[in-house]
């Protein structure tokens, strides 16, 4: 039993959910929560598909990765989420996915990711970028498979909101659960606006203070894109 209001459980659920409906996560992908009351543990799905988690499937985690709660079998990549947590005593809740549009970018070096409209302030003025080879091997399947990994990820990943994974997808945290879940979908909204101008010509950018002006004024109302992206994901799962 995992020591938690019900309510902790129930927004995890929803988020995995939401991230489903949204197109953020598809069968791989998964979202984290630090516990309230332990902030040496966090709280993650069992192994599985997103869309199909319900509260029996969360686990509660120390930071090394290892499970607490039951011995069912996790996340391969449960480090991201350890590792981060460890680096990042700000970082309450972390999102990591495969969305498709930002993966591009994530190969790119020289193609800037960085915040081209208000809903994205989040973004700054670029993310960092993780390079897997960096640790050592070219002969890696790119997952993040141990400590080790885990951690040199939360070292790129730095001060920043978001971290993309080069052949890989990307990582975002924020100080909820809410707003995490808010970030991960407008950074791929970010993705596919960027990629779009790019084609048109040269793309005029937000500045430092633009970007921390519209962070603050979007995220501030971060329960109104939640509450209709839950009442999405429940209806989508209603729907027979
Ligand atoms: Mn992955």
């Amino acid at each position: 039993m995992i020591d938690v209001d019900a309510s902790v459980i129930d927004d995890l659920v929803v988020a995995n959910h939401i991230l489903f409906d949204q197109g953020i996560v598809d069968a791989f992908g998964h979202v984290s929560v630090r516990h309230p009351k332990r902030p040496d543990r966090f709280l993650l799905a069992r192994n599985m598909a997103p869309g199909i988690v319900t509260a029996d499937d969360i686990i509660e985690f120390e930071l090394d990765g290892t499970a607490v709660s039951d011995n069912r079998r996790p996340y391969l990549e449960r480090f991201i989420h350890g590792e981060i947590f460890r680096a990042r005593p700000d970082v309450m809740a972390v999102v990591h996915s495969h969305s498709p549009s930002i993966v591009p970018f994530s190969v790119v070096p020289t193609a800037p990711f960085r915040a081209v409209c208000h809903m994205c302030g989040f973004l700054g003025t670029g993310v960092s970028r993780f390079e897997i080879r960096e640790c050592g091997s070219d002969t890696t399947d790119l997952l993040i498979r141990s400590q080790e990994l885990g951690s040199a990820l939360a070292r790129s990943l730095g001060s920043s909101n978001a971290v993309l994974m080069r052949g890989h997808g990307s990582t975002v945290v924020a100080p909820d659960l809410q707003r995490a879940v808010y970030r991960a979908v407008y950074a791929e909204v970010n993705a596919k606006l960027l990629l779009d101008a790019m084609r048109l010509g040269p793309v005029t950018y937000l500045t430092d203070a633009e970007a921390e002006s519209c962070m603050i004024s979007t995220e501030g109302q971060v329960h109104r894109p939640w509450e209709m992206w839950k009442a999405a994901a429940i209806a989508a799962r209603s729907t027979p």
